[in-house]
């Protein structure tokens, strides 16, 4: 019989997404052998999910759980996509926002509601979970609420006995805190779980450090990361933690959907190419896009491409030391994103000045996404933490270098090129310093326009690296087995 495995998430691609959290969870479960898994998804029914989803969406049941003293409405709905079944947590008191994550506490309310309504969901529907698969802070309290209530044979007799719980690390920063009194009372969890050797972490409560303590095992998205985190510069306050679990730890670097990100069939593409034709292929989109943008056309310009979160983590303060020295007239910057307003407003004012060389796109757009990583001729990454980091992995796809910082899961995914051996696949270099970042881009530069035969091998091998799901799933397989 095929083992069950439940994905619990607060993001999952295509119903809503802010960052790669939702790329791993809508298409991972995928990638699994459907004979041997069967792997479902739970998400919560936001409001902002759009029509064309929610209107397919079928009502399964309704009941009410027992929150922090309150009996509070959960409705169930499923669909089912791409052969996966995705259930929704429908309440409207929770998940009627403009945006997904709002403040704080409300935050830790609704997620801690999320994690219970999951858990009686199992129950409700009968899906008796082999592995409930937790991802980030917002499911962390799934095994802390598993092990210490539901476990409970008054409760629920054995039902949850046997489920196992993984948790993945998709970002260490981003952790659940608040202060503990406030977050008792919001989750109805009792004082003795609030000792440092459970979820209390510097005088706060902290929901990914519940999970990282209830969990069966811990995940994270890069084996370079998994070790990383070990120390208190990338810790997160958390690395002694990490340290003690070491043995319960894994990295298992992400993949992206290679239906969705594929520059043969890509549909958003003014033109397709493959790894047999780039070289005469490719540059019509960088002629499409300079035009739709405004830049300067000519196909022979060196073209960066820059899609994030701009935000520190992201290295964005790099950037802004020498991108004086970037926008250099043989250059053309291509920026989409949003974040830190100060960000927002360098690349807006360096379009302004260099408006023939610079595009400063601040919005969040898919399809101009697709456009600009089959436009560019390199793609800047110079994060100063990256757990794995998705960006990188679509550039190499479109054949579109990656430039990055050798951190997490960059320094996993981009082998840097070597001249004297012909191999590597991108650029990179090692300290967080805007020099080291800028001299990396002057020497992928100088490759560009005076060795173009190498730059184009280097082309051909980053097209051909394999970063699609099927190698990931299959640790995450053999995972479950372990488990
Ligand atoms: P993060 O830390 O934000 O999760 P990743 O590199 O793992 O970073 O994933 C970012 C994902 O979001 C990529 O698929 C990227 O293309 C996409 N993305 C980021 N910003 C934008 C934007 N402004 N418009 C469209 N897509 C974006």
């Amino acid at each position: 019989m095929a083992k069950k495995v439940i994905f619990a998430a607060s993001e999952a691609v295509p119903f809503i997404k802010t960052g790669g959290l939702a790329d791993v969870v809508g298409s991972l479960p995928k990638a699994f052998d459907k004979e041997k898994y069967d792997v479902r998804v739970i998400l919560p029914k936001y409001r902002i999910i759009p029509e064309r989803y929610q209107s397919q969406m079928e009502y399964v049941m309704n009941f009410y759980i027992e929150l922090a003293g309150k009996w509070v409405y959960v409705g169930v709905f499923q669909m089912q996509l791409d052969g996966i079944t995705f259930y929704f947590i429908d309440n409207e008191y929770y998940f009627s926002g403009d945006r997904i994550y709002e403040d704080g506490l409300w935050d830790l309310e609704k997620f801690a509601y999320f994690s219970k309504a999951c858990l009686n969901t199992l129950s409700a529907i009968d899906f008796k979970a082999d592995i409930i698969h937790c991802h980030d802070w917002q499911t962390g309290l799934i095994p802390v609420y598993l092990k210490n209530e539901y476990w409970n044979p008054n409760n629920y007799g054995d039902f949850y006995q046997n489920m196992k719980t993984v948790i993945t690390i998709h970002n260490l920063k981003f952790q659940g805190r608040w202060n503990i009194d406030d977050m008792m009372r919001i989750t109805g969890l009792g004082a003795y779980l609030f000792t440092s050797d459970k979820l209390e972490s510097y005088q706060a409560g902290n929901y990914l450090k519940g999970g990282l303590v209830y969990a069966d095992w811990i995940t994270t998205v890069s084996s370079v990361y998994a070790d990383e985190i070990k120390y208190p510069f990338y810790g997160e306050g958390l690395d002694g933690l990490i340290r003690a679990r070491a043995n319960n730890l894994t990295g298992i670097v992400n993949g992206i959907d290679y239906d969705e990100w594929d520059p043969e069939k890509d549909p958003m593409l003014i033109q397709n190419y493959g790894i047999g034709n780039f070289a005469e292929e490719k540059v019509k989109n960088k002629t499409a896009l300079q035009e739709e943008l405004g830049l300067t056309v000519d196909g022979d310009r060196f073209m960066i491409g820059l899609i994030s979160r701009l935000t520190d983590q992201k290295g964005m303060d790099l950037i802004d030391c020498v991108i004086e020295q970037i926008c250099s007239e043989d250059v053309q910057l291509v920026v989409l994103g949003t974040g830190e307003a100060r960000y927002e407003n360098l690349f807006r004012y360096y379009e302004w000045k260099y408006h023939d060389r610079v595009s400063a796109n601040i919005m969040y757009d898919n399809t101009r996404s697709h456009r600009i990583y089959a436009a560019c001729d390199a793609f800047l990454m110079p994060s100063l933490f990256e757990p794995c980091g998705l960006s990188q992995l679509m550039s190499l796809r479109y054949g579109t270098l990656p430039i990055v910082r050798e951190t997490g899961g960059l320094k996993e995914t981009v082998e840097p090129y070597n001249e004297y051996e012909n191999t590597g696949t991108g650029f990179s270099f090692a300290n967080y310093n805007a020099h080291d970042m800028l001299h990396t881009i002057e020497y992928a530069k100088g490759i560009y326009y005076n060795r173009k035969k190498d730059w184009n091998g280097i082309v051909k091998r980053a097209m051909a690296s394999d970063f699609s799901w099927a190698a990931s799933a299959r640790k995450y397989e053999a995972l479950y087995e372990q488990l």
